[in-house]
């Protein structure tokens, strides 16, 4: 891999220049408050920052928050953003109300040596996203014309072929953060030569998401644990009803072939946590997964599911191998954000955390979880900070904003 990195910019010495750092700052937010209910992206791009703030750089950060529809639209303001990166970098942050304009102008004009800057969203712009590459590129000159050098650390956008991810590094002298290197690091180890057993954990909401990166997976794995929202359709793959739980009916062929096709190292739940509705305070109770009855939702996997799961993680199974020595986990095993459907999340984290193997937790959601589970980050291996770019690199797939630092 020939990509250039922060050190190799930092030798070059960057007091007094302008440095554009396109991080990830994409935080989940209270719907009602508006509060930021986890920071843990903010901190992954403290190290990038601090070593640029120590520099003398006049830092200037971008990052997208939500989907907003390519205009500012307030509830997507990466205003309180600004206040909390401030908060944990020891330092005020001078927040511009716009992403290339006047109130951005001034804001970086401004700055002083080892000064930050955080400009307002960047799809409040059509040209960042925008499949258009003139349109892109003329909002990637507006950005890229705020700085002298650019960083990339915003490893869960690495994915998308967007503006500031893929065009303002064709502009401007460019290199991998801190963070963006060590996630490139840690996945290409999976992919490149994973210590056996490995055994891959996958959950989260949606399959047709998650199905190329099964397909890649299927060959290089021992096992693939299989739960969450998606383990219904792979239930009904295999004749089971699933009531009224996420079912994505026109994958049900995929997941049958899939299923087919994977000699036996797919693991399924035995047994859900069938509920009367979608709510916290739903009547539920633990079925067989193949006895849901219909009208209840499967909110969660079951205890015995749980335990099969953690067998195979630090244990045996029949026909299975023993005691992973890699493990990589995506996408929680329920709906975890409601505390009667959390268990199996938590069962299943605290079975890779203990597990002696090298253990990676990719995913927006996933990463949420450990930390509102209150489980101890430092017994995972790592914790990506991006679902799917994780799962895009697994696949093998080439990143637009990989490949552009690459050039
Ligand atoms: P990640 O961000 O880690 O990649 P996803 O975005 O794929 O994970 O999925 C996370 C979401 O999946 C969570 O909001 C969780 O509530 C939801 N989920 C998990 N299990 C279920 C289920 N059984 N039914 C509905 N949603 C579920
Ligand atoms: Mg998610």
């Amino acid at each position: 891999m020939s990509i250039r990195t922060l050190d190799d910019l930092l030798a070059e010495g960057v007091s007094g220049r302008r440095v554009l750092v396109r991080a990830d700052l994409n935080v989940p937010l209270d719907k009602q408050t508006g509060e930021i209910t986890d920071d843990g992206r903010i901190r992954a791009v403290l190290p990038t920052l601090g070593a640029l703030v120590s520099a003398g750089a006049r830092v200037v950060v971008c990052s997208h928050l939500g989907r907003p529809k390519g205009s500012p639209d307030p509830q997507f303001s990466l205003s309180p953003v600004a206040g909390r990166l401030g908060e944990l970098l020891g330092a005020p942050v001078h927040f511009a109300t716009d992403t290339v304009g006047d109130s951005a102008r001034s804001t970086v004009a401004g700055l002083a040596d080892g000064e930050v800057a955080l400009l307002e969203n960047l799809r409040f712009n059509k040209g960042e996203t925008s499949k258009d590459e003139a349109e892109r590129g003329a909002f990637a000159d507006e950005l890229a014309a705020l700085a002298d050098a650019y960083v990339d650390d915003a490893f869960g956008a690495v994915h998308r072929k967007h503006a500031s991810v893929f065009d303002v590094p064709a502009r401007l002298p460019h290199v991998a953060g801190r963070l963006v290197l060590r996630e490139v690091e840690v996945l290409s180890t999976l992919t490149a030569n994973p210590e056996r057993p490995y055994v891959v954990v996958l959950g989260g909401s949606k399959v047709s998401d998650k199905l190329a990166v099964i397909e890649a997976l299927l060959p290089t794995v021992d096992r693939l644990l299989i739960g969450g929202g998606m383990c219904f359709t792979f239930l009904k793959a295999q004749g089971h009803e699933v009531g009224s739980s996420l079912l994505e009916e026109d994958m049900v062929e995929t997941c049958r072939n899939l299923l087919e096709r994977s000699e036996g190292k797919i693991m399924l739940p035995v047994d859900v946590v069938a509920a009367v509705a979608f709510a916290p305070d739903a009547e539920h109770h633990v079925v067989p997964a193949d006895g849901i009855p219909s009208k209840r939702v499967g909110l969660d996997i079951g205890p015995e599911t749980v335990a099969g799961f953690a067998a195979a993680l630090k244990g045996s199974t029949a026909g299975g191998p023993t005691n992973a020595r890699t493990i990589f986990w995506n996408g929680p095993m329920g709906v975890f954000e409601m505390p009667a459907f959390a268990n199996g999340t938590r069962g299943v984290a605290e079975a890779i955390a203990e597990a002696d193997a090298f253990s990676v937790v990719g995913g927006g959601d996933s990463a949420a979880a450990v930390r509102q589970l209150g489980l101890d980050e430092k017994s995972f291996g790592h914790i990506s900070t991006g679902g799917g770019a994780s799962l895009e690199y697994l696949e093998g797939k080439t990143l637009p904003g990989i490949a552009a630092l690459e050039n």
